[in-house]
């Protein structure tokens, strides 16, 4: 076995980490009295310490201050969904006005198609990968039918073509070709949930915009995972959810992207409410709505306060870490170098479903286990014995997600010598 793959060398990678501190910003579960060794940031993020007092921050103002906390500081409540603006836009590469933290990714999307999924009768389908996320599917299925439009014929899904269910951009390309002209809506993830497969977002949205068809991006897997340029790519609109790679907990408050040439197009429909008047005249509290200009005018109800507290504390881990280009190369040699131990070690126990190339995928790797679902599961559960955390994806997929913020070099060898042991039980 090559040293580059023994564990003194994980060690070594260890100690010459330059993010090798961040780990101290969160809080493990404890397995025996010791760290848990966490494959599951693509699932839930672990804690940033600093959320705690974020989230305290916002009860002691509001015991001491009440009403008066929506006017009061630089962290009044009234704008409060702004504060994770700029840190927001640096994570998806936009502008600050491009985005907003508002509602769950579910909802984001439902709004966003609201403006972005017009149907006609020439134009009314919508083009998505087959194996979406089950939410993106009935949302999509559900919209289509809103609008008295058939998915048997209007709801079009791009099979995968490769032998590990993966979807070649041919594939995409010759559906989009194909339907154009019936195209209203590309939407499309920029990270595959159960591959781990990353999509090219740019050559996607041209192909779209080419035909016709508005695109818009679901990003669940992919903020915090990988480098984003949302602006320069220009889908219409994007959502994500920020408790997987980002860390700011259950159920967290979302994010959602509107590309800044529709900041100004009032001809747009939109599910309005008040938070998205525009703020210099919202307290006059008139009938009319004039939206704020930015994403910002797709906002329903006030701040939800309290859930965007952790949210603050996330992204402040992120800059610690000099953000995301810095966080995605960590990223590349961390789950380099598990696809390089699993095919060293493990050949005839996990085979790799995810793609090999770096640029086809982010932190998560997708694990078929040699011998079927029972086998699978045996395993999976065996790992949790030990004080390894993976997911667990129907039928038979472990999915281990190594994150540069808080995963070692050093745990990917945890990993690999347990499922050694239980090969060999
Ligand atoms: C995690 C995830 C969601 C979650 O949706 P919520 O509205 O936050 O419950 C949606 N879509 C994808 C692709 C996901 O990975």
């Amino acid at each position: 076995m090559s040293e580059l793959l023994s564990r003194t060398h994980a060690v070594a990678l260890d100690a010459a980490d330059p993010l090798r501190t961040l780990r101290s910003e969160f809080v493990f579960p404890q397995h025996n009295h010791r760290d848990q060794t966490y494959f599951v940031g693509n699932s839930l993020g672990l804690q940033p310490r600093g959320a705690r007092a974020a989230v305290q921050d916002v009860m002691d103002k509001w015991a001491s201050l009440a009403v008066e906390g929506h006017f009061t500081g630089d962290t009044q409540w009234l704008r409060y969904h702004r504060l994770v603006s700029e840190q927001l836009a640096r994570v998806v590469g936009a502008l600050p006005s491009e985005v907003v933290a508002m509602n769950t990714l579910s909802v984001n999307l439902h709004l966003m198609m609201v403006s972005f999924y017009r149907p006609s009768r020439e134009r009314p389908a919508i083009l998505i990968e087959a194996g979406a996320f089950p939410t993106d599917r009935h949302a999509v299925e559900s919209q289509i039918r809103f609008h008295s439009f058939d998915p048997a014929t209007d709801l079009i899904e791009v099979q995968p073509d490769e032998p590990n269910g993966t979807i070649s951009l041919q594939a995409i390309e010759r559906a989009i070709t194909e339907h154009g002209p019936r195209l209203a809506l590309v939407l499309w993830p920029g990270v595959q949930y159960r591959s781990g497969q990353v999509f090219d977002l740019d050559a996607i949205t041209r192909m779209a915009r080419l035909q016709g068809a508005r695109v818009g991006f679901d990003l669940a897997h992919s903020v915090g995972n990988i480098s984003l340029q949302l602006h320069d790519i220009a889908p219409d609109f994007a959502v994500w959810c920020h408790y997987k790679y980002l860390n700011a907990g259950p159920g967290a408050v979302a994010g959602c992207f509107v590309h800044e040439r529709h900041h100004r197009d009032t001809s747009l429909p939109r599910f309005a409410g008040w938070w998205g008047h525009e703020e210099a005249t919202r307290f006059k509290m008139a009938p009319q709505f004039v939206p704020a200009v930015g994403a910002e005018g797709w906002q329903l109800s006030n701040p939800p306060v309290l859930g965007l507290a952790p949210l603050r504390a996330a992204l402040d881990v992120v800059d610690k870490a000099g953000g995301i280009a810095a966080l995605r190369e960590k990223s590349l040699r961390l789950t380099g170098l598990l696809d390089a131990l699993v095919r060293a070690r493990l050949t005839g126990v996990l085979e790799i479903l995810t793609p090999s190339e770096p640029d086809r995928r982010g932190c998560q790797l997708s694990l078929r286990v040699v011998g079927g679902r029972e086998r699978g599961r045996s395993l999976f559960e065996y790992l949790q014995t030990v004080g390894v955390l993976g997911d667990w994806r129907e039928p038979d997929v472990i999915r281990i997600s190594p994150t540069p913020l808080y995963n070692r070099y050093q745990d990917l060898h945890h990993f690999v010598d347990e499922v050694d042991a239980w090969a060999g039980l």
